[in-house]
């Protein structure tokens, strides 16, 4: 447990390896509920909020660090989660971007004056900070998933007791001692680390615990929210985000986005792109040009710069999307390339004729595949899309304007982007779902309206 400004000694500790050889990348301890429930009393006694020039202060502080650092720490996430350096090298600058923009929201948190008819009084509008939040995060990207829950939380005036993923918590014990030295007080931040099932619901269900944001499966985020029940909630879960390309798509783009969407962090990202939909004669070409795309990705040692596909963040994870391509092709789906599995490592794998109810599609398959889905015509493409319990993000690649904003309206999503993927992201714009894929919206200053709460103050006034 990192409290008090550091990590504290433990003797029942947790070995984090690296998925892709096995080796130690460190260990941490695997704290008691006992512990847990210690160091969030000694935080509710201690925590006081921060003014808002102090908190942007120490936001912009972490970023300078993380920037400066970045290499020991993209190394760092690298090893303990698999993902390619040439990856987790961007995942430190986007950290860095949503600390500069969590210091600048800071300041800009501010209230209404609302005179009230006939009354003769004004009422005044504040945010406060929530309280004391619990973050809940995941194993993909665990620096930037960390940074987007621990910044608006810092930004907003809260304290946080974040619990990282077991499979990636060294990442965000650094990125604590990075925020401490920046300037944080030591009764503002605690990172619990050890079992999951344990201090997960003892966690999302302490009496001192305000809020809990929680990043996760959707799976995992039904427990959370069973056992927050009664608390202010922000869930984050699972995406089936689609890539849908119309007859007069342009191809070149479309076969761009659809080998980063799908191939980006070995597919492992909530808004990376799980399908892709082809209306029309189009599917052709645009497979052909996927398949070629996807031949000179190489995949391997997650250390190796020209690596740009690493292993997945388990075996046990690669041998679950190993089925799922073979039962999809089981199902009359053509496997035109890769999917081959070498213990973790999963080759990036292109499917044409992929039927819509396989459950390489119905599911969120986290591994680097491009499953395409063949419809005649846009009605067709909007209801697979929305034929999944999913509802995160999409993509849709189209001259024609007019369309696009039918497809928009009809997709149920929490965002869709016109020539661009569903992965593309902003710390300035609302992240978040809807129907199973999550409550609520990130995005730094909507994750700080999120943690704040709104204070009304009215006097006489005449
Ligand atoms: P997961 O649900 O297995 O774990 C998420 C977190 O929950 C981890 O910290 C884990 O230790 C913790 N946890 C496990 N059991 C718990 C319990 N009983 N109570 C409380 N916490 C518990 O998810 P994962 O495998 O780490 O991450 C992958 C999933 O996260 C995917 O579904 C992905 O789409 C999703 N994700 C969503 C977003 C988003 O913003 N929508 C972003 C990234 C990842």
């Amino acid at each position: 447990m990192f409290r008090d400004g550091a990590v504290q000694p433990s003797s029942d500790e947790l070995t984090v390896c690296n998925p892709w050889n096995g080796e130690t990348v460190g260990v941490v301890a695997r704290d008691t509920v006992a512990q847990l429930d210690e160091a969030i009393q000694g935080v509710r006694a201690a925590w006081r909020p921060l003014r808002p020039d102090r908190r942007a202060a120490i936001l912009g502080q972490a970023a300078r660090l993380i920037r400066a650092r970045s290499g020991e720490l993209a190394e760092l996430i690298s090893r303990e989660s698999g993902v390619c350096i040439a990856e987790t090298r961007k995942e430190t600058e986007r950290a860095a971007a949503n600390l500069i923009v969590a210091a600048t929201e800071t300041e800009r948190l501010r209230g209404e004056s609302i005179p009230v008819p006939g009354q003769d009084r004004l009422a005044l509008t504040k945010f406060e900070p929530i309280g004391i939040v619990a973050a809940i995060t995941p194993f993909n990207r665990p620096l930037n998933q960390v940074v987007v829950k621990v910044a608006p939380g810092v930004a907003a005036g809260c304290a946080v007791v974040l619990k990282p993923s077991e499979k990636t918590p060294l990442t965000a014990l650094a990125f604590a001692e990075i925020l401490l030295e920046a300037g944080l007080p030591a009764e503002n931040l605690v990172v619990t680390t050890g079992a999951p099932g344990v201090l997960g619901p003892a966690l999302a269900g302490h009496p001192d615990i305000d809020m809990v944001t929680f990043t996760g499966s959707v799976h995992t985020g039904r427990a959370v929210s069973v056992a927050a029940a009664g608390k202010k909630i922000l869930l984050e879960l699972g995406g089936n985000d689609p890539l849908i390309v119309l007859p007069d798509a342009d191809l070149a783009l479309a076969v761009q986005l659809a080998g980063q969407g799908a191939f980006a962090t070995a597919g492992q990202s909530c808004r990376g792109i799980k399908r892709v939909i082809v209306v029309g004669a189009a599917a052709d070409d645009l497979v052909a040009r996927l398949v070629e795309a996807a031949r000179h990705k190489q995949a391997g040692d997650p250390l190796d710069p020209a690596t740009d596909v690493g292993p997945l963040v388990s075996e046990e994870a690669a041998i679950t999307v190993e089925r799922r391509i073979g039962d999809a092709v089981a199902a009359n789906a053509k496997l035109l390339l890769g999917g081959d599995r070498r213990g973790p490592l999963i080759t990036p794998a292109v499917l044409d004729n992929v039927p819509a109810d396989a459950e390489l599609v119905v599911e969120e398959t986290f591994g680097p595949v491009a499953p395409v889905i063949r419809v005649a015509d846009t009605a067709a493409a909007i209801r697979v899309a929305n034929s999944t319990r999913y509802g995160l993000q999409a993509g849709v690649i189209t001259a024609d304007v007019a369309e696009f904003t039918e497809i928009a309206a009809a997709l149920r999503v929490g965002a869709v982007n016109l020539n661009a993927g569903p992965h593309f992201d902003s710390p300035h714009i609302p992240f978040g779902g809807v129907k199973s894929s999550g409550i609520g919206r990130e995005g730094i200053p909507y994750s700080i309206r999120e943690m704040s709460t709104v204070k009304t103050i009215t006097l006489p006034y005449p």
